[in-house]
């Protein structure tokens, strides 16, 4: 084994509690199965911080993440997060642009054993996390909303070229990946409404279509916005890769969510050229927050994808091997009917952890 990654821990708020250490203790048990060392470092963050420190996000962790190479971040309960009080940042905001983490990186896939309209779906969006419409990393200073009369509101929305083509090539390179994986052609599809928002929409559709230039082993179409959820819902099998702005990724990737299942099995990465942030689609989920029901596997799938990331970043088989147990773990557990209640079942968070364990070490001791 060589030096152990450092890899942050920051709980949240809600069910993060509850999801969080399930998923390290779960991934923890792959990674010394793939011999992948890790160091977990907890740090406070989030509404339980803000209690401790007067601040959810106290210099101390942000300082400590620029050592990580990655970190988890449990769920942010957004609305309780109040900007114009000091010390209330949104983690989740504000880790993303601070650590310049553009690529939000949303699977959505069918699993064995989990009932669902629909079979084979197997998809990704890729969303812009830097600019677009999100009022909290638009501006260097204040907020691109302004409320100029009482009612009257104005939203500024950023778009740069720099960001569209990044996103769009994060988006090729990943589909190009898939396609090796799958033994098939890639395709990438971006999603935007262009023929509307012609210059923000029109600018992040150019520079799609020049990186797809560089990409000819990888197909690439474009839908607008509306089509491409009319679409979704018909026909989810159609697509591949879904590259996006902002705000419409946000939406379609909790709509990709409900294709298959349930938010709980939603999986997120957050990814820059240097860290990135797992983190679970779903939120904090304050309705069943305390009572021990909630789903790990979004959170869990999560800590997944970063260590494919830190696999593909640092060329390292021991983190991929990690990311594949972990997957397998999951598909083994659900296949044979081990569900929480979100999709269905009558497991709780602790059931099913000790399910995935198991099925870690009866894959690992052959
Ligand atoms: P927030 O304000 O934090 O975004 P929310 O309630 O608006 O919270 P989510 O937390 O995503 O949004 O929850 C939406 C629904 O999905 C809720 O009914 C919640 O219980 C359910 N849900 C979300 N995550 C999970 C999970 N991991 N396990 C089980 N159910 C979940």
């Amino acid at each position: 084994m060589g030096a152990p990654y450092r890899i942050g821990v920051l709980p949240g708020d809600g069910i993060g509690p509850e999801v969080v250490p399930v998923a390290v203790e779960v991934a923890s048990v792959a990674a010394r199965a793939a011999g992948l060392a890790v160091e977990w470092v907890e740090l406070p963050a989030g509404l339980a911080a803000y209690e401790q420190f007067g601040e959810t996000l106290p210099p101390q962790t942000v300082e400590t993440l620029r050592g990580c190479q990655g970190w988890v971040l449990g769920p942010v309960e957004h609305h309780r997060y109040d900007p114009r009080r000091p010390g209330m940042r949104n983690p989740s905001g504000f880790l993303r642009k601070h650590f310049d983490l553009y690529a939000n990186v949303r699977p959505a896939r069918t699993f064995p054993g989990v009932p669902t309209r629909y079979l084979h779906v197997d998809l990704v969006v890729v969303r812009e996390n830097t600019e677009g419409f999100y009022p909290d990393r638009n501006v260097l200073e204040g907020d691109a909303e302004l409320r100029v009369t009482q009612d009257v509101v104005v939203s500024l929305r950023v778009v740069t070229r720099q960001a569209c083509v990044r996103i769009a090539e994060y988006a090729f390179a990943l589909a190009a990946q898939r396609a090796a994986q799958r033994g098939r052609p890639g395709q990438v599809t971006a999603v935007h409404k262009a023929n509307v928002l012609r210059r923000g929409d029109g600018l992040f559709l150019e520079c799609c279509r020049e990186v797809a230039a560089r990409f000819p082993e990888v197909a690439f179409d474009d839908v607008h916005v509306d089509a491409a959820s009319y679409f979704l819902v018909r026909d989810p099998a159609r697509y591949d890769v879904m590259v996006t702005t902002n705000l419409f990724g946000d939406i379609l990737s909790d709509q990709a969510a409900g294709l298959v299942g349930s938010l709980g099995l939603a999986p997120s990465l957050n990814a820059g050229d240097r860290y990135a942030m797992a983190q679970a689609v779903h939120g904090s989920a304050p309705d069943i927050a305390g009572r021990g029901v909630a789903n790990p596997t979004a959170e869990l799938l999560s800590v997944a994808m970063l260590f494919e990331w830190l696999g593909r970043r640092h060329g390292d088989a021991a983190a991929t091997d990690a990311a594949g147990l972990v997957e397998d773990a999951v598909r083994a557990t659900l296949a044979r009917g081990v569900h929480t209640p979100d999709l269905g079942g009558t497991h709780t968070t602790a059931q099913f952890s000790r399910a995935l364990q198991e099925a870690l070490r009866a894959a690992t001791m052959g």
